[in-house]
C-alpha cells in the first residue's frame, strides 16, 4: 500500500503550504565509506544476535567447568574420607586382631616352655578371631608350631624373616605386607607381636589373614558399582579389591597412583587403574600399618554430568544461534526491503511532483520516508525560489540591457543630433556673420548666394527638428497627416531634386525612372517626400564609392510602389530585425556616415500612418531594395521628372593660397564667403581625404584648415599624412569640427594641429586665424566684420 507525499504531510503537520526552513532537519554528513565495513543489514543483525549469544554461551561454559571443579573438589574430598574411614577401619581390624594376639602371648605355656599345651591354645583362639593361622616362631625365623599342622611336624622358615627382624629389633607389634605363606600357600599377610619372658624376646606369635577378611570391609562400604575401592600394602600391592580381586591381589597398583600416595598420607589424582581405566581417584594411608585405602570415581561418571551440561550448553546456544541468526536474517531482509523501498522516492527527489512513499511497518523508515517528503518539499520550493530569481535576474538584466541600450542609443543620438544641428546652425552663423560684417559692401549676387546658404542650412536644421519632434510625436501618437491625392512622379521629381545634388556630392550616379504608367496616390505630400528623401539619402550614405542609386515606381496591384536600388555594402541578415528601430545604426556609428537613427524608424510610423508598407531586400556585397507601397487613388497622371540645378561656382586668385578639406557643401560655401570677402586669398576645397591630400602635396597650400569627419577618412588623417612628407610638413594646420567636446579637443592639439576651431566658427576668429597663419597676408580683414 502506499499513500500520498502530500497525505503524509498533512498527517504530520497542521501547517498548510510549502515547509519552513525550521521544519526540514538535515542529517548532512559525508560517509567515509571503508569497503570492508560496508556490509548488509542482515550481516549486522546476525553479529548482533551471535554478540549476544556467545557471551551467555561463554559464561555458561565458565560455569559448567567452574561447578565441574568444585564437584570434582567435592568428589575429592568425600571420597578422601571414605578412603580415610576405610583404612581407619582396616586399622581397628589390625588392632584387634593384634590386641588379641598379644594376650596369647601371655599364654602360661609359652613361658613354661610347653608348647604343646599353647598349640591347643591356638587353635581354640583362632575360632573366635577367624584367622587363617597361628605360627609361633623363634628369634632365628623358624617356625616353631604352625596351627595349620600337627603339633611337632617339620616347618617352613618363617615367609617374612623381615617382620621377625623388625620385632627383634623394635619390640614392637608388626603387620606384614602381602606375602605368599610357604604354609598357607596363598596370599597372606600376618600381624606379628614379640611374645617375651623375663624381658627378653623369645617367640614371635603371628597371625595370619588372607584378603578375603579386608574385602568384607570394602563390600561393606556400598560403593557405586562403576567405583573402584582397593586396599594396598604398604610396597603399593593390591591386598583387596572389589573388582576383579582374584586377578589382581597379589599385583602392583598403577605405579603413578602408588608413586602418589607414597609421597602424600592423602589426596586425589586423577590417574587410571590396572585395567586402564581413566579414574579420579582419592587415597588414606595408615600411618600406623602403612598401608593405603584407594576409591576411584571412573572420570566417565565423574564427568558425565558436566559433559551433559556443556552438551545442553552448547546444544542451547546452538539452537539459539541458528534460531537467532534465522530471525536475524528474516528482520534483515525485510529490514532491506523497507529501506530499498524508499530508493525510488529517493531517486525521484527533486523531479517534479512528490514522490508516492510507501508505508513500511518500522517506524524510523517511516519517518525518514516522511523526512523524504518534506526534503522533496524543501527542494521544490527552493527550486522554485531559484527558478523565480533566475527570472527576476533575467529581467533585471534584460531590463537593465533594455536601459542601458536605450541610455546609450539616447546618449549617441544627441551625440549624433548635436552633430547634425550644429553643420547647418554653422552655415547659417557664418553666413549671418558675413552679411553683417560686409554690410553695404557686399555685391548683390553674393548676398543673395549668402542668405540662399542660410535658407538652405535653416531648412535642413529644421528638417533635422522636425524628424526629432516627429519622432517624439509619433512616439506619443500624435501626428496629424494631410492626406490627398498625389501625383507620384511629380512627388519623385521633388524628392530627386535634392537626391541628385547629394550623390553628386558623393560622387554616385543617381537616376530616377519615370517610365511607368502610375495611378495618382493618397499621402501626406510632405510626409511621402520626406520618406522618399529618407530612403534615398541612405541609398546615397551607404554605397560604394562610384555606385549607383535609382528611384522607381510601379503599381502593384491596389497600391503603387516606390523603390529606392544602391549598389552599396548592403544589410546583414542578422541585422535585418534591427533596422527600423529607432537610433539602431547598425554600426554605422562607428563609421564616418552621418546619420541620427531614426530617419528608417521614423519613415516606417510615417508610411503605416499613411496605410502604406515599408521594407527592404538586401544582398551583403550586392546592395539594397527599400521600397514603399502606398494606396493608389482613382485618377492617373504623369509627370516628368525635374533635375535639381548645380552649385555655382567661385574661387578668385591670390597672394596666399588656403585649402578647406570639408564634405558638407554649405560649409565650403562659408568658407569660400569669408575668405572671398577677404580678398586677396586663393581659396581651394576638397571633399574628402584623398583629394585633398592630393591637392596640398601638388599645390603646397599656405594653410590647410580641415574638418575632422570626412568622406573616407578623418581630419587625422590628413594631419598625419601632410606631416610625414616633408614637402607640406611645414604647412600648418587648423582643424575646424563640430565636436566642440574638451577631451577631443585636447586630444587634437595633443597629435599637432596648430589651430582648433569649433563649429559654428566666429568669422572674426577666423578671419585672425588667417592674418596670423599666413605668411604674405598683409592684413586685408577686418578684425571686427
Ligand atoms: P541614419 O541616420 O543612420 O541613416 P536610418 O534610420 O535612416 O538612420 O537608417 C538606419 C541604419 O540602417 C543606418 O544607420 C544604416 O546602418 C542602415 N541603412 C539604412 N539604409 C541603408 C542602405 N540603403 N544600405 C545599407 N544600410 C542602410
Amino acid at each position: 500500500m502506499t499513500i500520498s507525499a502530500s497525505a503524509v504531510s498533512d498527517g504530520r503537520s497542521s501547517r498548510e503550504g510549502p515547509p519552513a526552513r525550521d521544519d526540514i532537519c538535515f542529517v548532512a554528513g559525508q560517509r567515509e565509506s571503508i569497503m570492508w565495513h560496508q556490509r548488509t543489514i542482515r550481516f549486522w543483525l546476525i553479529c548482533l544476535v551471535v554478540a549476544c549469544v556467545l557471551p551467555v554461551t561463554l559464561a555458561a561454559g565458565f560455569l559448567i567447568v567452574h561447578s565441574y571443579r568444585q564437584n570434582t573438589a567435592f568428589v575429592g574430598h568425600s571420597t578422601v574420607a571414605t578412603a580415610r574411614a576405610l583404612i581407619q577401619a582396616v586399622d581397628a581390624e589390625m588392632y584387634g586382631v593384634q590386641s588379641a594376639l598379644q594376650a596369647l602371648a601371655t599364654s602360661p605355656h609359652l613361658s613354661s616352655g610347653n608348647l604343646e599345651g599353647f598349640y591347643g591354645q591356638a587353635r581354640e583362639a583362632l575360632t573366635v578371631l577367624t584367622g587363617t593361622n597361628i605360627v609361633l616362631t623363634d628369634p632365628a625365623a623358624q617356625q616353631v608350631l604352625n596351627s595349620l599342622r600337627p603339633f611337632g611336624a617339620p616347618l617352613p622358615r618363617h615367609g617374612q624373616p623381615d617382620v621377625v627382624r623388625r620385632i627383634l629389633e623394635t619390640g614392637d607389634p608388626v603387620i606384614s605386607d602381602l606375602f605368599r605363606g610357604p604354609v598357607v600357600d596363598n596370599w597372606v599377610f600376618v600381624v606379628e607381636v614379640p611374645v617375651l619372658a623375663d624381658g627378653k624376646i623369645i617367640y614371635t606369635l603371628a597371625m595370619g589373614i588372607t584378603p578375603d577378611r579386608l574385602s568384607g570391609i570394602l563390600r561393606r562400604q556400598n560403593i557405586p558399582p562403576s567405583w573402584v575401592a582397593a586396599i594396598f600394602d604398604s610396597t603399593g600391592t593390591i591386598v583387596a579389591r572389589t573388582h576383579a580381586a582374584d586377578q589382581f591381589v597379589g599385583k602392583k597398583g598403577a605405579a603413578e597412583f602408588v608413586q602418589r600416595f607414597t609421597e602424600v598420607a592423602e589426596g586425589s589424582i586423577e590417574t587410571t587403574t590396572v585395567e586402564g581405566i581413566p579414574i579420579f581417584s582419592s587415597f588414606s594411608r595408615s600411618p600406623r600399618s602403612g598401608w593405603t585405602v584407594g576409591m576411584g570415581i571412573p572420570l566417565a561418571d565423574l564427568t558425565a554430568n558436566a559433559r551433559q551440561s556443556i552438551a545442553f550448553n552448547a546444544a542451547t546456544a546452538g539452537t539459539m544461534l541458528a534460531i537467532g541468526c534465522l530471525a536475524a536474517a528474516m528482520f534483515g531482509a525485510r529490514i532491506s526491503r523497507s529501506i530499498m523501498r524508499l530508493s525510488a522516492p529517493a531517486l525521484a527527489l527533486g523531479s517534479p511532483g512528490l514522490p508516492s512513499i510507501p508505508v513500511t511497518d518500522i517506524i524510523e523508515i517511516d519517518e525518514v520516508g516522511q523526512a523524504l517528503v518534506r526534503a522533496s518539499q524543501l527542494i521544490a520550493l527552493r527550486e522554485h525560489e531559484r527558478v523565480q530569481r533566475e527570472a527576476d535576474t533575467r529581467e533585471a538584466v534584460v531590463a537593465k540591457q533594455v536601459a542601458e541600450q536605450a541610455n546609450r542609443a539616447k546618449s549617441e543620438f544627441l551625440a549624433s543630433m548635436s552633430h547634425e544641428l550644429r553643420t547647418p546652425l554653422g552655415a547659417i552663423s557664418g553666413f549671418a556673420q558675413l552679411l553683417h560684417g560686409a554690410g553695404d559692401a557686399l555685391a548683390r549676387d553674393r548676398r543673395i548666394r549668402y542668405t540662399e546658404n542660410i535658407m538652405t542650412a535653416s531648412e535642413h536644421l529644421e528638417h533635422i527638428i522636425n524628424d526629432i519632434l516627429d519622432m517624439a510625436r509619433l512616439e506619443t501618437g500624435h501626428v496629424k497627416l494631410d492626406l490627398e491625392t498625389l501625383d507620384c512622379l511629380e512627388i519623385m521629381t521633388e524628392a530627386s531634386r535634392t537626391l541628385e545634388l547629394q550623390a553628386r556630392k558623393s560622387g554616385i550616379v543617381f537616376t530616377v525612372d519615370t517610365s511607368a504608367n502610375l495611378p495618382l496616390v493618397t499621402a501626406d505630400r510632405t510626409r511621402l517626400i520626406q520618406v522618399l528623401l529618407n530612403l534615398g539619402s541612405n541609398a546615397i550614405k551607404y554605397n560604394i564609392p562610384g555606385g549607383w542609386v535609382q528611384l522607381s515606381a510601379i503599381p502593384v496591384g491596389s497600391m503603387v510602389r516606390f523603390i529606392v536600388r544602391d549598389t552599396g555594402p548592403g544589410i546583414p541578415a542578422a541585422l535585418r530585425g534591427q533596422i527600423f528601430q529607432p537610433f539602431n545604426r547598425l554600426g554605422a556609428e562607428l563609421t564616418q556616415v552621418e546619420g541620427t537613427g531614426i530617419g528608417l524608424a521614423l519613415s516606417r510610423r510615417l508610411v503605416l500612418a499613411m496605410n502604406g508598407r515599408i521594407d527592404f531586400e538586401s544582398t551583403e556585397g550586392e546592395g539594397s531594395k527599400f521600397w514603399v507601397d502606398l494606396p493608389a487613388a482613382d485618377e492617373i497622371a504623369a509627370t516628368s521628372a525635374k533635375v535639381a540645378t548645380p552649385l555655382p561656382p567661385t574661387t578668385p586668385l591670390a597672394r596666399n593660397t588656403v585649402l578647406y578639406i570639408e564634405d558638407k557643401i554649405p560649409n565650403v560655401e562659408l568658407m569660400h564667403g569669408v575668405v572671398e570677402n577677404a580678398g586677396g586669398i586663393r581659396l581651394l576645397d576638397a571633399q574628402t581625404v584623398k583629394d585633398g591630400i592630393a591637392i596640398a602635396r601638388s599645390v603646397k597650400p599656405d594653410l590647410v584648415i580641415t574638418d575632422i569627419h570626412l568622406s573616407n577618412g578623418t581630419g587625422f588623417d590628413v594631419l598625419q599624412s601632410l606631416r610625414e612628407d616633408p614637402a607640406t610638413a611645414h604647412i600648418p594646420i587648423v582643424a575646424l569640427t563640430a565636436d566642440a567636446m574638451q577631451a577631443n579637443m585636447n586630444n587634437m592639439k595633443r597629435v599637432g594641429f596648430d589651430e582648433i576651431l569649433t563649429k559654428p566658427f566666429k568669422v572674426v576668429e577666423l578671419v585672425n586665424l588667417l592674418r596670423t597663419r599666413l605668411p604674405n597676408e598683409p592684413n586685408p580683414l577686418k578684425a571686427d566684420c
